[in-house]
């Protein structure tokens, strides 16, 4: 059983001293566990913060101890009623070949309704995310200006055509032309804005002609500056994400915007998905409608091999990935 652990604290950036491979014993499952052979891996910007010894609204990941993150996997042996082997399944596991869980920390997957890697995107926690912060922080309504920035992103990517479903102008951010040309011409973008190559406070001036009504915020730092300059009165800002921070070793002191917040009455409000567990299922019902009805696309990007989990991760921050990143290790 090949596992990844975190081998030490990064400071500043992670390299691959952040990492290290261990073989380790296949676990075995005792009465009520199963045992799960790792299919997809999901790597997340949001795992940079648990490799920091820091609070925050999950535990640090431990050092010289396997990464988790979330997982689809198939069933090998099964103590629990609930489960068969060669069930597909997802839940927290960890960065390895096999893990053993609990029946109860287990959710099937249903590949009846699309391909079982949605479950770790469009239909699991990204597509949740980008579901309830947008609609219950940011409220769109018709003709608003929707900005979004990660724009070609797993979260990101959702949130623009869900605005776009909602009657919204989507003006997204993103880091390539590539990324800047599937947004425009596969998911009908009304803007989009390069923040590598064009001057984003002109770029944004002239996307967003009547100002800014929702700015969805997956990066932070200076993008997110110029965008909530030029709020409109009674804005919304949702601080989903802060990527363009996560690998800064002092805070970043910006540019203040607390005034531009008081003169519009504008409404910040960060989340944590978590926050609206208790209606999940509702969410992923609405996602899983449009993506069967083609009013939401979705994109993954998939590396092979679990030894390539720790580049997987590193490449989020390099904006390597289009849409969801996956590691693919083992075959259904
Ligand atoms: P993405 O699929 O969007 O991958 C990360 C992307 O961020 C990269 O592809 C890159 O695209 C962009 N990026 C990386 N570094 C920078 C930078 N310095 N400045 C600007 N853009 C950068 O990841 P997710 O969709 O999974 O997550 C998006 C954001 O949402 C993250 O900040 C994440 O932490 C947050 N999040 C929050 C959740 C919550 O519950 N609040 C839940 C899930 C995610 P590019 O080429 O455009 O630079």
């Amino acid at each position: 059983n090949r596992q990844i652990l975190l081998a030490e604290r990064p400071k500043g950036w992670p390299d691959e001293n952040t990492f290290q491979m261990k073989e380790s014993p296949r676990p075995s499952p005792q009465e009520g566990e199963v045992l799960v052979r790792t299919v997809y891996l999901s790597v997340d910007p949001y795992m940079r913060g648990r490799m920091n010894d820091a609070k925050s609204y999950v535990a640090p990941f431990e050092l010289n101890q396997v990464l988790t993150g979330g997982v689809v996997g198939q069933v090998e042996e099964s103590k629990h009623p609930d489960f068969q082997a060669g069930d597909l399944v997802t839940g927290m596991m960890g960065w390895q070949d096999y893990s053993v869980l609990k029946g109860e920390e287990l959710r099937q997957v249903d590949t009846r309704l699309a391909p079982p890697t949605t479950a770790l995107g469009v239909l699991g926690m990204p597509g949740l995310t980008a579901y309830f912060g947008l609609l219950e922080i940011g409220q769109p309504k018709q003709g608003e200006t929707v900005v979004v920035s990660g724009a070609a992103g797993a979260v990101g990517s959702v949130v623009g055509q869900i605005a776009k479903l909602k009657g919204c102008r989507v003006v997204g951010i993103a880091g390539s032309p590539e990324k800047i040309r599937f947004l425009k011409e596969e998911l009908g973008f009304d803007a989009v804005i390069n923040y590598k190559t064009d001057d984003v406070k002109q770029a944004l001036k002239e996307a967003c002609p009547d100002g800014v009504d929702i700015y969805f915020d997956n990066v932070g730092g200076e993008i997110s500056d110029h965008v909530v300059r030029r709020i409109n009165k009674y804005a919304r800002i949702v601080i989903c994400g802060q990527i363009a921070l996560y690998n800064l070793d002092k805070p970043d002191e910006g540019p203040r915007v607390q005034t531009n917040l008081l003169i519009n009455s504008a409404l910040m409000k960060g989340f944590i998905v978590s926050d609206y567990q208790d209606r999940f299922k509702e969410g992923l019902v609405q996602l899983a409608e449009w993506v069967a009805q083609g009013k939401i696309q979705y994109r993954e990007n998939i590396v092979e091999g679990l030894e390539n989990a720790p580049d997987a991760f590193l490449g989020l921050f390099k904006g390597e990935n289009l849409g969801k990143q996956l590691v693919k290790v083992s075959d259904i």
